[in-house]
């Protein structure tokens, strides 16, 4: 079937055993029955097929191209129960509920349960009552543990995550390089390693480090359509986030990126303050504030959670709109992580992000300062350039994501980021580039001294202010030598100066130096193109001008006709009622797609719901009832006469699974990252 991408087969050979014509239809059938689900996307076919073989496969697909149907198929399929390795802890609960939900029997062993629990889950695996066990890779260490899983049987390993064995990567788990040890001890159970992390480096390392040669390589595309980009110039961070929230995604529930846990808690307190309400998140914070605002986000509608990096990873809450970053990410495939948390249901959603010439001055000063050798600083340096290249551009961004991920040669428009919606308009910034190196050239051969940004810009512009007097810098020949811009503009020619390469931060002050390229700039022997700051961002192509309140889901119900939305909005407050008695998220019920679709087609039976993707055989049973009186409720469908309701089959007693809400969940694995004062 046609996807989103191509398959690239770059090594390895296929499995071994299995009826092409026999699995496949049975994998089909596993997706109609259990996830209610009409067709496989993309890859999800051959990777399917080729795992239920028997064979290893690394696969590379973009967060929300739905990874986790690649290996819970197989489990179902083969007989024995599916090993997932994850190194989410925190999320365990949430994932075995919603498999639960489905119908699947699920388990996991973690640290935080009790003897008994864990007991009770080892029993279930070794009678063979469980299709899916999840395992943090630390457990993986233990001799119990091996001894447990070869008492058992095991029909696949899945190494969720896997960019975790990267030592590189930017989520290092050292736990992920005990992993190798599954192809030797259980040669003859497929392993199937997934990721989101993309570059042809990562791609690499995982299948080396996990021992995977023989395995065959998936790549999906890694394009998200439904995510609009857009990277405005940094004024007044915190009220250009609040507008753009109050514009945009009024009610939305979002992800607000910083790189301090300082701003993260100023950025939280600011959006309450305003009638924003969020939540902070970093690894400072007690584990039971972490679990308790990961379990909101989870659970409310709407809530914004801002957070360091400590935060989203296997994060798979269907609804989030937005994902926005307060500071530079430190590469771009951090960036592209943490924007793909956005719109996972395909839905439209926004990735905005604020940038401005401190972020280029405090990302370089914290790599000349901070640990590590030689090599790990030109990594970092490298990483920066390339985040850098994509804020600076004036042709399409998510081309140029493509292209950095080898998946474009060129970038071409995309008509939904902000240079295709607005194109930038670019500027021969040839002298202006000249005017500000000979002002860095003549402070240091005139007098010997080196300054930042302000000072410089304070001369262009001729101001005498209390440091210029102080240095008499207004004697200089330079001095007053650029009125013809504004404050602004000079800090965006420095801006993209530094990313450009043709200027550099020094030392602890960020002071700035020449370069080697400065040279030919000086020297008139090349131009300077630079790109014209937008005076309004690019509005969105899914923003409207509601102001609706919290709770109120808009893009899932922008493409709702009127008249169905009293439907879906009691709907959702079915399902509310729902998730609140059985205490899982409402998406482990129904997703909003689901619920829209069921309002548009006004099932006046549970037969007639069973045909709606994303009810599976379980929900239908457990929910068609439900579901079908709240529509009776409401009448007809809009336009309809009223029919009389045909005969249903009576509902199974919903079961509840209440989540281990005592148990003392926690993320120790997420603490690692250094997290640098806050400068804002
Ligand atoms: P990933 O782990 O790759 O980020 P998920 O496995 O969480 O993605 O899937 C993303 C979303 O897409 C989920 O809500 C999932 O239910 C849905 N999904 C996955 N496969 C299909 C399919 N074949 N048809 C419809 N929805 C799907
Ligand atoms: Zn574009």
């Amino acid at each position: 079937m046609g996807g989103t991408g191509g398959i690239s087969e770059m090594t390895g050979t296929t499995g071994t055993t299995g009826t092409p014509e026999r699995t496949e239809s049975e994998a089909l059938a596993t997706l109609h029955r259990v996830f209610g689900y009409d067709a496989f996307r993309g890859e999800q076919e051959a990777v399917i097929e080729h795992v239920v073989a028997g064979g290893d496969a690394v696969v590379l697909m973009p967060t929300g191209g739905g990874k986790s149907l690649c290996y819970q198929i197989p489990a179902l399929v083969r007989p024995g129960t599916g090993i997932v390795v994850s190194p989410l802890i925190a999320l365990m609960q949430d994932q075995v509920d919603a498999l639960r939900a489905l119908g699947v029997r699920a388990g996991f062993v973690n640290s935080t349960q009790d003897f008994h629990e864990r007991r009770t889950v080892e029993a279930e695996f070794l009678a063979g009552e469980l299709d899916l066990l999840y395992l943090a890779p630390e457990r993986l260490r233990l001799d119990s543990t091996l001894d447990l899983l070869s008492r058992g049987k095991i029909s696949v390993f899945a190494i969720d995550e896997a960019h975790c064995v990267s030592q590189w990567g930017h989520d290092f788990r050292p736990d992920y390089l005990t992993l190798s040890l599954l192809g030797e001890r259980w040669p003859d159970v497929p392993r199937i390693a997934l990721t989101a992390t993309a570059t042809d480096a990562t791609h690499q390392e995982i299948t080396q480090r996990l021992n995977m040669p023989a395995a065959r390589h998936f790549v999906a595309s890694f394009d998200r359509p439904n995510i609009q980009y857009r990277i405005v110039p940094k004024a007044d961070p915190k009220k250009q986030l609040l507008s753009f929230l109050r514009e945009e995604h009024a009610g939305d529930a979002g992800i607000v990126y910083c790189l301090s846990r300082n701003s993260v808690e100023k950025t939280a307190e600011f959006l309450s303050r305003n009638g924003v309400e969020a939540v902070p998140y970093h690894a400072g914070l007690d584990a039971g504030t972490r679990a308790a605002h990961q379990s909101r986000f989870l659970r409310e509608e709407g809530l914004i959670v801002c957070a360091t990096i400590a935060f989203g990873m296997g994060i798979d809450k269907p609804d989030v709109r937005f994902v926005a970053h307060l500071d530079l990410p430190k590469s771009i495939e951090g960036y592209y992580q943490e924007t793909g948390r956005a719109g996972r249901d395909g839905l439209p959603s926004t990735a905005w992000m604020a940038y401005g010439l401190n972020d280029v001055i405090q990302q370089r000063k914290l790599i000349q300062s901070g640990e590590g050798d030689e090599a790990f600083r030109r990594r970092a340096s490298a990483h920066l350039d390339s985040m850098l290249a994509l804020c600076e551009t004036a042709q399409c961004r998510r081309g140029q994501l493509l292209v950095y991920f080898g998946q474009e040669s060129a970038p071409t428009g995309c008509g939904n980021c902000d240079t295709c919606l607005t194109p930038p308009q670019t500027w021969d910034g040839t002298v202006a580039a000249q005017k500000v190196l000979s002002t860095v050239v003549r402070l240091q051969r005139e007098r010997g001294q080196k300054f930042g940004a302000v000072q410089i810009v304070d001369i262009l512009l001729g101001r005498r202010t209390a440091k210029v007097i102080q240095f008499d810098h207004d004697q200089l020949s330079v001095f007053g030598i650029g009125e013809e811009l504004e404050e602004g503009e000079w800090r965006g020619v420095v801006r993209q100066l530094l990313a450009q390469g043709l200027l550099a931060v020094e030392g602890e002050y960020g002071t700035l130096v020449l370069t080697e390229a400065s040279g030919a700039v000086l020297r008139r022997e090349r131009d300077v193109p630079l790109r014209k700051e937008p005076k309004k961002p690019a509005a969105s192509k899914a923003s409207g001008s509601s102001s609706s309140g919290r709770g109120k889901a808009k893009a899932a119900a922008a493409e709702l006709p009127a008249e169905l939305l009293p439907a879906f909005e009691a709907l959702r407050a079915w399902r509310a009622e729902q998730a609140r008695e059985q205490g899982v998220p409402a998406y482990v019920i129904f997703h909003d797609a689901t619920l829209r679709e069921i309002a548009t087609v006004w099932p006046t039976s549970v037969a007639q719901l069973g045909g709606i993707s994303g009810v599976g055989e379980k929900k239908l049973v457990t929910y068609g009832e439900g579901v079908v009186a709240v529509l009776a409720e409401l009448g007809a469908a809009p336009g309809q006469a009223p029919a009389p309701a045909g005969p249903t089959p009576a509902p199974a007693p919903a079961r509840v699974y209440a989540t281990d809400a005592g148990a003392d969940d926690h993320w120790p694995e997420m603490d690692a990252e250094p997290e640098p004062d806050d400068w804002m």
